[in-house]
């Protein structure tokens, strides 16, 4: 066996190395020119067993694993004078492994070439189980229905999922690096300021707050979005995060939901439940300014006789031509027509006093006469007609809704009893509900 050590220098490098076994290191030093093996320390031998005095290539070939020494690939890499730093895998024992190997001068001026090896497995395990788990999170972004987004400090695009994308039609090249404000209006922008700077000072998640997204080309989008805080290994604060969601659909839904629930189905007028909230308003408004509010409560004359004649659904239908000739009659956006109950309508004219609800009632009356459909059964006219109760007062604050319905439905009564087809006023000095 051709050694370029004596006894002496191995003994010197078995000192000098020694420590690289307590750090589980593996040492092997090899002729430079020879690739001969000419000394390796404990380590080695339990990594890769018994390899002193074997050409490198050799040594290592059972070991099916790229060597430093005998790797086209890695010899052509190496650098003159520059540690070559590469990993391998070893099958043998499935273990992964970082290597670093250099030609140095040993101490008696004669250069040799050292290689270390260190068991890299439990890093190589832990970095295949982060990228998994990376892999499985992008998945995660990429399936889910919302947005999500990532920002910097600036509120800079970091990351976009493909939802997020197609909401606001810029693609994820474009997204990346775009400022908020280039997607929203100044009102919004300010919002959005204002939330992420809360979550910055607190740290708390805000879980969803409303704003409005302006895509590339389109009409605004209704959103909901939540924001955290993404966080740098330090603590330090690197940005934010959250889900943005499209509301837009919802939005528009409850926007239904909300109308049909103050709209009476039939004909189209506000419902009860409308009339009783505006009435409640316009009272308190009607107190508030001194002015004169009016009621005027409706009812068609002998509807009973009416459908039992022509049946329920001319009646229906007659209800229908009824309310809007009487919503014709109103001509103030402030003013509301309501369907009160079966065939009772409710007009509320704000700013209107008693002379001014005459001239509605007259009208009303006209108008409905004007649809000139045949009653066949009505002792007040030939056609379907309407009696109205009339009341219109400068609210107290003792007077209630209640208290100003009794008041119209009293009118309708009178306006009944004198033979239909008619209005009736509750005519009083000041506040005639006080009057029992
Ligand atoms: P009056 O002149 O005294 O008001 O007599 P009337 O027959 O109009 O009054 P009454 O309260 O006795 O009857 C009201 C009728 O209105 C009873 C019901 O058949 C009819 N009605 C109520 N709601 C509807 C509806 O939604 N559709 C139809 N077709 N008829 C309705
Ligand atoms: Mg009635
Ligand atoms: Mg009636």
């Amino acid at each position: 066996m051709t050694t370029i050590f004596d006894q002496n220098l191995q003994e010197s490098c078995r000192k000098a190395l020694a420590v690289f076994d307590h750090l589980d290191v593996a040492v092997y030093v090899s002729d430079p020119n020879t690739y001969e093996i000419l000394y390796v320390n404990q380590t080695v031998e339990r990594h890769f067993g018994k390899v002193v005095g074997e050409k490198c290539h050799q040594a290592f070939h059972g070991l099916d694993m790229p060597c430093s020494f005998c790797t086209n690939d890695i010899i052509l890499k190496r650098r003159p004078g520059k540690p070559h730093v590469w990993e391998f895998f070893n099958r043998l024992n499935r273990c992964w492994y970082r290597c670093i190997d250099k030609a140095i001068n040993w101490i008696d001026g004669r250069t040799v070439r050292y290689e270390m090896a260190v068991d890299i497995t439990d890093l190589k395990e832990a970095e295949a189980a982060l990228q998994e788990s990376e892999e499985r999170y992008r998945m995660i972004l990429e399936e889910i229905e919302d947005g999500y987004y990532e920002v910097d400090l600036k509120g800079r695009f970091t990351l976009v999922n493909d939802a997020l994308c197609n909401a606001l039609g810029y693609s994820r090249g474009e997204l990346i690096g775009l400022d908020y404000r280039s997607y929203t209006d100044a009102e919004n922008a300010e919002k959005i300021f204002r939330t992420f700077n809360e979550v910055y000072l607190t740290g708390k998640p805000v879980k969803s707050f409303g704003w409005e997204i302006f895509p590339k080309n389109g009409k605004p989008i209704a959103v909901e979005a939540s924001v955290s805080l993404v966080l740098k290994q330090d603590g330090r604060v690197a940005g934010f995060r959250g889900i943005v969601r499209d509301i837009s659909v919802r939005k528009h839904a409850e926007e239904i939901l909300r109308r049909h629930s103050f709209q009476d189905g039939l004909t189209g007028l506000a419902n009860r439940r409308r009339f009783d909230e505006d009435l409640k308003r316009e009272m308190r408004r009607a107190r508030r300014d001194g002015s004169s509010l009016s009621l005027l409560l409706s009812d068609i004359d002998f509807f009973k006789r009416f459908n039992d004649l022509h049946g329920h659904l001319e009646g229906d239908d007659c209800l229908k031509q009824v309310a809007s000739a009487l919503a014709r009659a109103v001509r103030r956006p402030g003013d509301l027509v309501a369907r009160y109950g079966g065939e009772e309508f409710a007009s509320i004219l704000p700013e209107t006093d008693i002379q001014g609800a005459v001239m509605v009632a007259e009208q009303q009356q006209r108008n409905v006469a004007a649809l000139n459909i045949l009653h066949g059964k009505s002792e007040a006219a030939e056609t379907v007609t309407v009696s109205t109760g009339i009341v219109s007062l400068v609210p107290s604050s003792e007077t209630t809704p209640a208290q100003l319905i009794a008041a119209a439905d009293r009118a309708l009564y009178r306006a009944k009893r004198a033979g239909r087809n008619r209005f009736k006023v509750w005519a009083a000095p000041n506040d005639p509900c006080k009057r029992k």
